[in-house]
């Protein structure tokens, strides 16, 4: 092959160390992700191993054998635990003692009954069957970030594949006694060139699946109003990128009455509470295609994609007279706070959003000056 065994195994477990420390630091930017002190940790038991399998070459004794083995299956199986990590946020400590355990028992009761070939065979297969299934599970979960996560989980069956080659020249050549030979054969040496490739490139590609994960949890939260979690005015004018509304779309802005009254009389955290209530109840009411949107201050707008006059105006009286029944409680005392509202409808093609919101801005005007506590429509606001 043109590579000795030891360098290869250096080759990899220098990968290793490096690869740890990337993980590391992209943990000690982003606390909340442990998930990659888990694959650092298991990056980690793998370099264990190398060093176990490096001592094992020049000794041959199957107790070294066995050791580097069972860090190897050990690490495999706590590669799935951060996986669940990964995707769910928690550590599946059950399922990865199971795994663990199940790999490990018969590379130790082989090694123990001196069968160190057999051994040998059964390091192979476990990992190429924990690796198998940590591919599969990456490949399920690949939806998040398609193009990374497919890789990470085409590398893995990458190196499930050089393991197999490991039990079928192994199996063949040495079946259940190494006899003073270590197994250094072109499918060990294969096994180890794709560990350097598979270690590097899986890294890399956690760290970059990381990344997006993080940045776009920050683009979410650049769309979410923080007090209510509505979407904010960023995000309506994000969904209709070319700034139209599409015919037959459906819009109510709405305002609470006199909620700076409120806030004097009450307290600013109290205006707050007001506000997120409102919000939560507008969104029970509205369906999954609709959008509500805090405006800002105690604006909001409530965008109805395919909807007509009578469900707008429909859907519109019937929050507004929720509001007005809602119950708010400061000091035992209840409080009422009121909400007018005003609806437009696009009624023709290539209307502007900033257009239909002054549509149904100027139906809400119409409510506040008849006395609040009410829903418009303009002539005017049918657009
Ligand atoms: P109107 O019935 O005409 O709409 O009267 P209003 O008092 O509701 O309207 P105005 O525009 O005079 O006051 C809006 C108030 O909303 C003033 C502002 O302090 C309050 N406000 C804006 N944002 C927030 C917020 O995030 N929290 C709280 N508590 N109050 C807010
Ligand atoms: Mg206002
Ligand atoms: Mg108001």
């Amino acid at each position: 092959m043109g590579f000795d065994y030891n360098s290869l195994l250096m080759a990899s477990g220098a990968a290793g160390i490096a690869l740890c420390f990337t993980l590391m630091s992209s943990w000690l930017r982003e606390r909340g992700s442990t998930f990659l002190l888990t694959w650092a940790l298991c990056i980690a038991i793998i370099i264990a191993a190398i060093v176990a399998f490096s001592v094992f070459h020049s000794t041959v004794n199957v107790l070294h054998s066995m050791l580097a083995g069972v860090l190897l299956t050990t690490a495999f199986a706590i590669s799935y635990g951060g996986f669940t990590q990964f995707s769910t946020g928690r550590f599946a400590s059950g399922p990865v003692v199971v795994l663990a355990v199940v790999s490990a028992a018969p590379i130790i009761v082989s090694g123990a009954f001196g069968f160190d070939g057999l051994s040998f065979v059964f390091i192979n297969a476990m990992s190429a069957l924990l690796l198998g299934f940590c591919g599969y599970q990456y490949w399920t979960a690949r939806a998040e970030s398609p193009g990374p996560i497919t890789a990470i989980a085409a590398l893995h069956w990458m190196l499930t594949l050089s393991y197999v080659f490991c039990v079928i020249v192994v199996a063949a050549e040495t079946p259940l006694y190494l006899d003073g030979r270590v197994p250094d054969n072109w499918a060990e040496a294969l096994n180890l060139m794709v560990s350097v490739i598979a270690l590097t490139g899986i890294g890399g590609l956690f760290v970059t699946v990381h990344q997006e994960r993080i940045s776009r949890r920050h683009r979410d939260a650049s769309l979410i109003d923080p007090l209510t979690g509505l979407n904010n005015r960023r995000a309506l004018f994000e969904r209709f990128p070319d700034g139209l509304v599409p015919q037959g779309a459906g819009l109510i802005v709405f305002d609470l009455d006199d909620f700076k009254g409120l806030n004097d009389r009450h307290g600013h955290a109290f205006g707050d509470t007001v506000l997120r209530s409102f919000a939560r109840m507008v969104e029970e009411n509205c369906r999954a295609e609709d959008m509500a949107v805090r405006l800002g201050g105690e604006e909001f707008v409530l965008v109805l994609p395919q909807s007509s006059a009578t469900h707008a105006l429909a859907l519109a009286e019937r929050i507004r007279s929720i509001m007005g029944r809602m119950i708010h409680t400061m000091d035992n005392q209840p409080v009422i706070c009121t909400v007018s509202a005003g609806v437009a409808m696009a009624e023709k093609p290539g209307l502007s959003l900033d257009t239909l919101i002054r549509k149904a801005d100027n139906a809400l005007y119409l409510s506040k000056r008849s006395g609040r506590n009410r829903v418009s429509q303009t002539a005017s606001s049918a657009a």
